[in-house]
């Protein structure tokens, strides 16, 4: 049975089995919570749920690989070189997007970006991207300030959510004497702009 049809031919078994192998069972159990979040986000906003399940199973398989693979694997993707020294928190969502066209088959754009972007966001996000982005940080286990409110927001405006979040991560990552990556900002300016220019319109 192909139920990811035209956007992968393998099965819902085969690609639940390839995750979660790579993953512990605790981070499997996220996966399949932000899965769920995200089909009720699709469901909301009449988005196609096959791309947003398959976003959702995939989105962390890199998360504990270790960081000299990840960082191997970028050079071996061809990511632009300012990932190749990043950590795990940077490279898991690109490294997995580019795992899922060479692994599973998986050619949609819509996806490819959603995974590729779901930690740190991106200029141009797609409905799926943006559920993705949110449903992760949203899921039923989530619980930290903030995310109550979240959670109504994403139900409301998808964009408000996905600005909501972008400035709780650089909020917190502010406490915690990380640094930044330059396209976190970036991403967080074009989207702060965007909703500027809607207040003019
Ligand atoms: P998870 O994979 O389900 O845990 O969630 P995410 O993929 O959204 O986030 C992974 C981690 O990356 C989180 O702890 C974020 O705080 C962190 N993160 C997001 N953006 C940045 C950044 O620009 N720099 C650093 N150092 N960490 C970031
Ligand atoms: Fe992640
Ligand atoms: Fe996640």
């Amino acid at each position: 049975m192909c139920e990811y049809e035209p956007f992968t031919v393998c099965t819902r078994t085969e690609v639940m089995e390839s995750v979660s192998q790579q993953l512990s069972k605790k981070r499997w159990a996220h996966c399949l919570r932000v899965e769920e979040q995200a089909l009720k986000l699709a469901k909301h906003y009449d988005v196609n749920e096959k791309q947003v399940s398959l976003a959702a199973l995939v989105h962390d398989l890199a998360k504990e690989w270790s960081i000299e693979k990840l960082q191997e694997s970028a050079k071996l993707y061809r990511l632009p070189e300012r990932f190749w020294n990043q950590g795990s928190e940077i490279l898991h969502g690109p490294i997995a997007s580019n795992w899922i066209q060479e692994h599973l088959h998986i050619h949609d754009s819509q996806i490819i970006d959603a995974v590729f972007e779901h930690t740190i966001g991106g200029h141009q996000m797609s409905m799926v991207s943006k559920i993705l982005f949110v449903a992760d940080a949203t899921e039923q286990g989530r619980d930290y300030p903030g995310v109550e409110e979240a959670r109504r927001i994403s139900f409301e405006n998808i964009d408000e959510a996905v600005v909501y979040l972008m400035k709780h991560t650089i909020a917190f990552l502010l406490t915690k004497d990380v640094p930044i990556f330059e396209d976190t900002i970036q991403i967080y300016n074009t989207l702060i702009q965007k909703k500027e220019r809607k207040i003019n319109e």
